[in-house]
């Protein structure tokens, strides 16, 4: 088989940040740098976003296991530096992205179908394969998201999951210019890019959250108004009443990654609307009442990422410059610190690492 075509003079041991046994903090080691498949390239890491699904699977919350000992990270931003021999449509030294979907079997009905995320070969960064937790990181070329050399990758990491993912669940949504969202978790990494998304979209927006820093940052991202799950009586009656008509929103898009909220959309959303789930709470359950659901038609769907073209697509909203939430960067050494802030909810917006710190 033909060898990759790699830029010359690679390291061949990198620094990363490995999860050895789940519920254990992170150990930042040196490990080997793998030579890329020949349908992967590898991707020299620069940054990396730091997302909630990292922490659920450092603390083993879901159903399905990790890999062990894991590389976590998917949302990567950097540089091309492998080509695996079959690769044809990316270049050395282009800008690309290594996302949620490292990569998947291309065949199945779902993946013919444009619904890459529901195959069930998919290869998941940072879950079922090593992730971005490292300076050099290998994705399938067919999934590596394009990244176009004006963007700053430094600012484009929280794109690759937490932009994608909001974006499509707006879509989801079926939320129309003009209409209201509820963003519920608005004020951390989904919510503050689903506010920047939402705003973009023109979409008027209730940012649900806690606290006086995330009530300023989703105020400073466009939201017209702000629901403190923390200090309200009512969540369900004050997002209510934030609509003009009283009614409520049209559509929900539940970020947070607790249970409660789960419990409520359906109860303010207005009749026709949708209740779309994104966060993944440890064992939690959506609820609804059923005379209510039925006599208001309320949809309530799941959203899970997004493929290709919706990749693409939240990549050129960022690319045009509709996309600016705020983001405070560290270096890849201190992942556990970022961990920490986000297990007590006290990160407004998104973490960012550096992966040469
Ligand atoms: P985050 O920790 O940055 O943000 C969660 C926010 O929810 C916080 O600001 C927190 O204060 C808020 N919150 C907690 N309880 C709340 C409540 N009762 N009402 C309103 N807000 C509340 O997390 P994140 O990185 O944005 O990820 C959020 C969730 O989305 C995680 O569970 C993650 O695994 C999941 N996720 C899902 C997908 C998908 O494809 N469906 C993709 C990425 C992440
Ligand atoms: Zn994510």
């Amino acid at each position: 088989m033909a060898a990759p075509r790699m830029t010359p003079d690679l390291p061949t041991e990198q620094w990363a940040q490995v999860v050895e046994e789940t519920g254990k903090p992170v150990v930042y080691k040196k490990i080997p740098v793998r030579q890329p498949g020949p349908d992967e390239v590898l991707i020299n890491i620069k940054y990396s976003g730091v997302c909630h699904t990292d922490l659920h699977a450092v603390n083993g919350d879901w159903p399905i296991p990790t890999k062990l000992p894991l590389v976590g990270g998917h949302e990567g931003a950097g540089v091309v530096v492998g080509l695996g021999s079959l690769v044809e449509d990316i270049k050395l030294g282009d800008y690309a992205g290594v996302k949620w979907i490292n990569g998947t079997c291309l065949q199945c009905s779902f993946c013919q179908q444009a619904d890459e995320p529901l195959c069930s070969k998919a290869l998941l960064s940072g879950y079922t394969v090593d992730g971005t937790f490292q300076e050099y990181c290998i994705a399938k070329a067919a999934h590596v998201a394009r990244i176009p050399k004006e963007c700053n990758l430094e600012a484009i990491a929280p794109v690759l999951c937490a932009g994608i993912t909001v974006y499509k669940g707006l879509k989801e949504s079926n939320a129309r210019p003009g209409q209201t969202v509820a963003i519920v978790g608005a004020g951390g990494g989904l919510g503050s890019l689903a506010c920047q998304y939402a705003k973009a979209m023109g979409l008027e927006i209730i940012a649900i959250d806690g606290g006086e820093d995330k009530r300023a940052m989703t105020a400073s991202l466009g939201a017209k108004h702000f629901v403190d799950f923390m200090a309200s009586k009512d969540v369900v009656s004050d997002v209510k009443a934030a609509t003009e008509d009283g009614l409520g929103p049209h559509a929900a898009i539940v970020v947070a990654a607790s249970e409660k909220p789960f419990q409520q959309a359906a109860d303010y959303v207005r009749p026709r609307g949708s209740v779309v789930a994104i966060g993944l709470p440890s064992g939690a359950y959506l609820r609804a009442p059923v005379f209510d659901t039925v006599i208001k038609m309320i949809t309530i769907k799941g959203s899970y990422v997004g493929n290709r073209k919706d990749s693409a697509e939240a990549i050129e909203f960022f690319r045009r410059g509709l996309i600016n939430a705020p983001y405070k960067t560290c270096g890849l050494s201190e992942l556990q610190k970022v961990y920490d802030l986000m297990q007590q909810g006290n990160i407004a917006g998104r973490y960012v690492v550096d992966t040469s710190k």
